[in-house]
């Protein structure tokens, strides 16, 4: 059993009803995409969201939210940035770029605590932490020193993907976080102009091992040009038609997230 000292409680951040760390076994499966599109989904149903961007060796969600201003402050603490309904921060903003990898890990703690100590965050319903990818040292000590609501596992459905979703897994089982469940990104391809669906990366590896491992599957979210350019472009799908296929996906997977954290006992 790992234990941690929880350095940081629920009297820090009184305002915030529920942080939701969003994590995925290794990179390029989508985190930071499905972290932006569930946080503009989740506003959409009229919560209060925040999101906190803490991938350290690639915080790439204010370029997915189309942010190039750094935050203003105010006395002593920095305001979120306000984009599409969510208040946003990251660790972009504090960690130089040019900063070597290296130094990023021992920093990220310090840098974590600020983010969520000396930021206005207010009052919200759901604050998306997006973690940097694995489930190294630095996802150990951001699990073990916030309190963390639950964790949403993003995976896509290749079974190399999926043997780090079983150590992820296992790492938040360790700590006692409530696993809300896993999300399979690029899931499968429909053809625009016949329909046709393609498994690329084969599918259905994600709900199997959620059976498997016995934590809940959140849903599957298609590969699909619209959401690649949305997040190049800083304009998530949500934002432009709310009806599309793509943005009703991710619709559909905030409130089943939402239907599981008001389950939690
Ligand atoms: P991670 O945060 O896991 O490293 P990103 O969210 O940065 O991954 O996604 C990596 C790349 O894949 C980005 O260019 C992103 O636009 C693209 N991408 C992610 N999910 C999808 C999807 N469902 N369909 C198309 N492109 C996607």
């Amino acid at each position: 059993m790992v234990t941690g000292e929880q350095v940081l409680n629920k009297e820090i951040l009184p305002g915030v009803k529920n942080i939701i760390a969003i994590a995925s076994g290794k990179g390029g499966v989508g985190k930071s995409t499905v972290s932006v599109s569930l946080a503009v989904a989740l506003a959409r149903t009229g919560a209060r969201v925040g999101l906190l961007d803490t991938d350290i060796y690639g915080p790439s969600i204010p370029i997915m939210m189309g942010i190039t201003e750094k935050p203003e402050i105010r006395g002593e603490k920095l305001i979120p940035i306000v984009k599409y309904g969510v208040s946003l921060m990251s660790i972009g903003f504090m960690i130089a770029e040019d900063t070597p990898l290296i130094w990023r890990g021992p920093m990220v703690m310090k840098a974590v605590e600020q983010l969520l100590t000396d930021v206005e965050w207010g009052n919200l319903d759901y604050l998306l932490m997006d973690l940097p990818p694995g489930t190294g040292d630095v996802q150990l000590t951001l699990a073990q020193k916030v309190p963390l609501t639950g964790v949403v596992i993003v995976t896509t459905p290749q079974d190399v993907a999926l043997l780090d979703v079983v150590r992820g897994i296992s790492m938040f089982r360790k700590l006692d976080v409530p696993i809300l469940g896993v999300i399979e990104n690029m899931s499968f391809f429909r053809c625009p102009h016949c329909g046709e669906r393609s498994d690329i990366f084969s599918h259905g590896g994600g709900e199997a091992a959620s059976k498997k491992l016995d934590v809940p599957f959140l849903g599957e979210v298609p590969i699909d040009l619209k959401i690649r350019e949305g997040g190049d472009a800083g304009r998530p799908v949500l934002v432009d038609d709310s009806e599309s296929p793509q943005s009703k996906v991710f619709m559909n997977l905030a409130e089943q997230l939402a239907a599981r954290i008001s389950s939690l006992p």
